[in-house]
């Protein structure tokens, strides 16, 4: 099906991946680097702006002195440890002497509140728990609600204390602890990470070891392949997510490169120029949600130069406007990707290689067989509609939902992994993102994908942000409406609408236009910076 250019096919056929039977992230991402040579590993820049380097050789010791000390407390393989905590060197370290010790690191973002902490604490049965001051602030009121929970540790005291253990004095207890092997075997357990929860509750996504090495060809696609041990990349994308562990943290260490770790209590757009800027950051992952907030603040070329080589974008729709946008003002073709927490990274544009194209998040990434499904799992015709599949065996593939193997079956039809999202492929190899099963819209008989209206509306000069979802109407089953944040000082009128609806009429097709548009203050988001449609099909009901 593929008759794309040369370059590409010719990778596609002669791609294979290497899995060895025996596997360990952390020896791949840390061990392997610590030679005594000093080699760089993390920048961390605090909340006071004081920078820290940290080497691979510091890691290794730390984490290897904080695998002994929780395997001498009782902490055993296949435990899930969960880890609340920011980007940063303790967040690190937990996921380090994790791997180390063959348990699950869990990771959980910082921005949960209780009611997210509880579901997922109590789901995944975890026995370990690590955080911060600030994060025991939101858990320990929960504490009595966590039967499972035994041991809790804090990053920021050097002592214990009554109501947590103190990480770094169970490093100090254990130095220099007697060598190990890391022989996990590449399909052991090793993350558990659960997805955004957009469509409705989230589910745990158990990963083994060998999700990083299935990472590998498409974070090297969306960077224009990456530079052995050069450049320093950054994520404001927290390493809670998967997107901020597997797209920049882990395959970056793989790779021998230098990761910067900042907080953001907020995303802030002049911070984020400034920040990338002040330490040369050559390869980020910006979200499009990211890349919209930075499009409407100011930067000058002057004030903030940048080293910046690449940027992958993924996780929502990219759309026309932010790329145009990054090519004029920064030089740079952003990369799109897709992929989901249960299969990343199986799709990538990648200009190095081939010309990207708007509304298209690329081609299958080599070592994927990502194809586009009907309902019975038989692969369609290019230009056809269907199901994004991706098929089994794949080793970036989860292992299934945390103790949920009818929700795990359900993502199947036979061999096929079905993503929930809907596509269709070009004779190129082009895969079109059309929309998630539940957010395509079905109007006069046509199936509209909200993507493409909303890039289309994020043109208009009035528009800050906007969503697009179908409301009922007896007569065309679905209409398009539209949610608009308007700019700052633009009002909203009658005439607005007007203009806008006509706007998208010339622009992107008469018969895609928002019959209905409700201007608002804000939309709806994930703690990832997604829009939660189904919250506005709410609204609108
Ligand atoms: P939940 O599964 O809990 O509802 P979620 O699907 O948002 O939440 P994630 O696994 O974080 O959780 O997100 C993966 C989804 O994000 C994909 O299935 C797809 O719908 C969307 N997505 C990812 N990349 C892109 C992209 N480049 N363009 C459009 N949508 C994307
Ligand atoms: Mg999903």
């Amino acid at each position: 099906m593929l008759s794309a250019d040369s370059v590409y096919s010719q990778s596609y056929s002669e791609f294979h991946w290497s899995i060895p039977e025996h596997y360990n992230i952390a020896h791949d991402v840390c061990d392997k680097w610590a030679d005594g040579s000093g080699r760089l590993a993390l920048i961390q820049q605090g909340p006071d702006g004081q920078v820290k380097r940290y080497t691979f050789d510091q890691l290794k010791a730390w984490s290897d002195s904080l695998a002994a000390a929780w395997q001498a407390q009782g902490i055993q393989a296949g435990d899930r440890i969960a880890i609340f905590l920011a980007q940063g060197l303790e967040t690190a370290l937990a996921h380090l002497a994790t791997y180390k010790i063959g348990a699950i690191a869990m990771p959980l973002f910082t921005l949960f509140g209780t009611d997210a902490l509880r579901y997922r604490l109590n789901d995944s049965g975890a026995s370990t728990l690590i955080t911060d001051q600030q994060g025991l602030g939101t858990l320990l009121p929960l504490r009595e609600h966590l039967p499972q929970l035994k041991y809790l540790y804090q990053s920021d005291s050097q002592k214990d204390q009554e109501q947590a253990l103190s990480l770094w004095q169970a490093i100090a207890a254990h130095p220099e602890p007697a060598p190990r092997t890391l022989n996990t075997r590449a399909d052991d357990p090793a993350v558990l990470i659960y997805t955004s929860g957009t469509t409705g509750s989230a589910k745990g996504a158990l990963h083994a070891h060998r999700v990083l090495l299935g990472h590998l060809p498409g974070v090297e696609m969306s960077h224009n392949f990456l530079p052995t041990g050069e450049g320093l990349m950054w994520t404001p994308a927290d390493w809670a997510w998967i997107g901020g562990l597997l797209d920049v943290l882990l395959p970056a260490w793989h790779h021998g490169i230098p990761v910067l770790a900042y907080r953001f209590p907020k995303f802030d757009a002049q911070a984020t120029w400034k920040l990338m800027s002040e330490h040369g950051v050559t390869h980020t992952f910006l979200p499009p949600t990211a890349l919209k907030m930075l499009r409407r603040s100011q930067w000058s070329r002057e004030q903030w130069p940048l080293k910046l080589q690449s940027i992958a974008s993924g996780g929502e729709s990219l759309g026309a406007q932010l790329l145009d946008w990054a090519k004029q003002e920064l030089g740079i073709t952003i990369n799109e990707f897709y992929g989901q927490t249960e299969c990343n990274m199986i799709v990538s544009s990648c200009s190095a290689w081939f010309p990207g194209q708007a509304g298209k998040i690329g081609k299958a990434v080599p070592g994927h067989k990502v194809a586009i499904v009907d309902d019975q799992g038989q692969i369609q015709r290019t230009g056809v509609e269907g199901h994004i599949a991706v098929q089994a065996p794949d080793p970036v593939m989860f292992l299934g939902y945390w103790q949920k193997p009818d929700a795990t079956r359900e993502k199947f039809v036979g061999d096929w992994l079905l993503t929930g999202d809907k596509g269709m492929q070009d004779e190129d190899g082009y895969i079109q993102f059309v929309g998630r099963d539940d957010d395509v819209i079905t109007s006069s008989g046509y199936r509209i994908g909200p993507g493409p209206i909303e890039d289309g509306l994020m043109g208009h000069s009035s528009v800050a942000m906007a969503a697009v979802i179908g409301v009922p109407d007896p007569e065309r089953t679905e209409v398009v409406k539209a949610f608009i944040v308007l700019k700052e000082g633009v009002e909203p009128s009658q005439a607005l609408v007007k203009e806008i609806q006509e706007h998208i009429k010339r622009r992107v097709a008469a018969h895609e236009y928002p019959r209905q548009i409700e201007f608002v203050d804000a939309l709806p988001m994930t703690t990832t910076g997604k829009v939660i449609r189904h919250a506005l099909r709410k609204l609108s009901q």
